[in-house]
Order: C-alpha cells, then structure tokens, then sequence
C-alpha cells in the first residue's frame, strides 16, 4: 500500500499484517486482499496448521455462520481439530494464531491480558443476531476467568451501512431478538431496511461488560473500498476472503 492508499479511520494503523487497532494491546491484524503475505498458504481451515515463518500455529475453523466457540486450551498439535466446524476461537496458548475469514461479515478480535486469553469472532447478521459475540465472551470467562472489564475489543471492516441493504428474512429475526433493534436497524421502504451490523456488534460487547473506551472499530466498508477488500455483495461471488487475526506472545 502506498501512502495515499493508506485508509484513514481514529485509531487504525497500517502494518505489514494488515489494519490494526490501538486499542488491542497484543499483536494482531485485519487483513486486506495483500496482508497478511502468505497467510492464505498456510492454512487449513479446520484444523492447526503451521508453516508460516511468522506464525508457527495458526488456527482456522470451518465457519457455519453459527454461535459455536470453540476453545483451545492446550496445546493440541499441528493437525488437530480436524474438520472443526465453528465461528468463534479463544485460546489461552501463547504463539497461536486465531484466525477467522471474512469478506463482508465482521471480524471481531479480543485480549484479555490479565489472564492471558485471545479471541477471534466471525460475525455475519445471523450470529450476531444469535448471540455469537456475547457466547464468544462467556466463554473466556467461565473457560478462563477473564473478566469483559480487563477485555480489549476490535471489530474490523465490514460492510458498512452505507451499503448494507437488507430485507425481511433479516429484519424479522432481529426484531424479534433484539429488543434495541430501532438503534441499528433504519427501515426505508417496505420490506427493506439499512443495517448498522458494526453498531449491533459494538452494542452487545458493550452489553456484555467491556467498557466503551476499550472498543475500537476499523471503520472502513468492504463494500465501498473494493481496493482494499474482497465484498461478496459487491462481487456478487466469493472471489477470496480477508483473514484477521490476534495472538499471545511467547510466556
Ligand atoms: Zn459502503
């Protein structure tokens, strides 16, 4: 990326992973369609897979569009979790990438360094809806005694609602679950409406007890910035995805 392509947004960076966040304390990323080089290479989603120089353990699921954590408390081996379905990664194992792949949906990265937790959320309307990222929180505490107030919180780029149009199926369901709904949700015409997917993100994490100065937000929209991301409702197919992820350093 040179300067002038460099996106602009309070508190993003610009690394040779990808965008970062200053509020995330511990090395992570948001990637674009370049960063992280090579990462692509060296996964395999499902399982724990290493070989990057960098990253000797990276862990990926098979994402399902669910509210399935999946916990990594020990170190299991490259190669394990074979075929592990899921949308949500928390470990406590230091020098292990937690990856998740997004192309519109919302990534969503944590620390909780007091107790030495990391997390990476894919959150599209249908887990966010479903809780994914109040579960994925739940599950550093009672899985690792993390407490949401020591919690450092990033949510990356995502379609925007700028671009995000969306109708029934959708809207019907985050009514019906989510009371607060009218501070996310803009209906325009019949049957349509504009989702704030990132704001009902913020407001759950906010919900479930991690301070407001302790949540940073990527705010670019994959939608609208086809030179840094891939956007499957801009492209209309999968044509790649971007990977974000956050690790702990050695012990
Ligand atoms: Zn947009």
């Amino acid at each position: 990326m040179n300067a002038e392509e460099r996106p602009r947004s309070p508190g993003t960076r610009v690394s040779d992973d990808g965008l970062t966040s200053d509020v995330i304390p511990v090395r992570h990323f948001f990637g674009t369609r370049d960063t992280p080089v090579g990462l692509h290479a060296h996964m395999q989603l499902g399982h724990i897979t290493g070989g990057h120089q960098e990253f000797p353990s990276i862990v990926a699921l098979k994402q399902i569009h669910s509210t399935r954590v999946v916990v990594i408390r020990t170190d299991r081996g490259l190669g394990a979790l074979e075929q592990t379905e899921g949308d949500a990664l928390v470990t406590n194992q230091p020098e292990t990438l937690v990856v998740v792949r997004t192309a519109d949906c919302v990534p969503v990265l944590l620390v909780e360094k007091t107790r030495g937790v990391v997390g990476a959320i894919h959150a599209g309307w249908r887990g966010a809806v479903a809780g994914i990222v109040a579960e994925t929180i739940r599950a550093c505490v009672e899985e690792f005694g993390a407490k949401p107030e020591h919690m450092h919180v990033a949510i990356g780029p995502s379609i925007g609602p700028c671009c995000y149009e969306v109708d029934e199926p959708v809207m019907n369901p985050l009514r019906s679950r989510y009371p607060a709904w009218p501070g996310v949700l803009q209906e325009t015409t019949e049957g349509k409406g504009v989702l704030d997917l990132k704001l009902l993100i913020h407001h759950q994490i906010r919900a479930s007890g991690v301070p407001d100065s302790q949540i940073g937000r990527v705010d670019h929209c994959t939608h609208c910035r086809s030179d840094l991301f891939y956007s499957y409702r801009r492209e209309g197919q999968v044509n790649g995805t971007m990977c974000s992820g956050i690790i702990l350093p050695a012990a």
